[in-house]
């Protein structure tokens, strides 16, 4: 099973993906995080992206395009994945086009999650992250048990940098000239389900499902 979840930021992409991979044992890609732990360690790549990250823009094509195409060959995503955060722009959905018709492995389902602004950045500036098992939680929809902490893996959480108002404004912007191309792109070669995401957590993950069932041979 290969799906990729697109929506702006802070629709629950996500979280919806942890939910999948948990009930599918699927791989999850997310673009986002693999980032951020390049920024966090310092590589080359990391301080490449760093900046563009800090401004709510998006990295360079050819770094995100390589840098996913290397992680699809990986044991586990031959298995099945769901990718959170990628493909973000025409080209690099045009690149996971190509590389996946090559190996014979197409993509089965692409879910677009759809919130408003006003959701987006009410969730996003409230958001907690797990650096460690990049678990999602929220102060207000989704607290942690103990406050600070991973209910998983007890590591301490985090805000991240880019979730103030200013940058949020900002990425929900390029989501708009740079991702939204891509609902069309997908709906013309019948892949696309819609979903509303902005029910609570369990509701988003029954609509998920059953897109998915609606679009491929998977049980819900
Ligand atoms: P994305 O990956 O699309 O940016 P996240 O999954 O990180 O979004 O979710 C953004 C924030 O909204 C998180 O704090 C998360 O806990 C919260 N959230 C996700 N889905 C829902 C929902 N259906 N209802 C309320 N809050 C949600
Ligand atoms: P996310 O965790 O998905 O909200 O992504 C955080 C940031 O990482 C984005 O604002 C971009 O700067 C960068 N990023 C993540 N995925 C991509 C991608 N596919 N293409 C370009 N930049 C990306």
């Amino acid at each position: 099973m290969r799906i990729v979840l697109l929506g702006p930021p802070g629709a629950g992409k996500g979280t919806q993906a942890r939910r999948l991979a948990d009930r599918y044992g699927l791989a999850v890609i997310g673009t986002g995080d693999i980032f951020r732990d390049h920024v966090a360690r310092g590589t080359p790549l990391g301080r490449e992206a760093k900046a563009y990250m800090d401004r709510g823009e998006y990295v360079p094509d050819r770094i995100a395009v390589e840098m996913v195409l290397a992680r699809l060959d990986q044991p586990d995503a031959r298995e099945g994945f769901i990718l959170d955060g990628f493909p973000r722009t025409v080209p690099q959905a045009q690149a996971l086009e190509r590389a996946l018709t090559e190996a014979g492995r197409p993509l089965d389902a692409v879910l677009n999650f759809k919130i408003s602004d006003e959701m987006a950045v009410k969730r996003l500036t409230s958001r907690l992250v797990c650096p460690n098992c990049k678990r999602v939680y929220n102060l207000s929809f989704k607290p942690p048990r103990v406050e600070g902490t991973c209910d998983v893996c007890g590591h301490e959480l985090q805000l991240r940098n880019d979730d103030d108002e200013a940058t949020i404004l900002r990425r929900l912007d390029v989501y708009r000239t740079q991702t939204e191309p891509l609902v069309l792109y997908f709906w013309e070669r019948g892949l696309l389900r819609d979903i509303d995401a902005e029910a609570p957590e369990e509701v988003v993950a029954d609509r998920t499902i059953e897109a998915i069932s609606d679009l491929s041979d998977l049980e819900a």
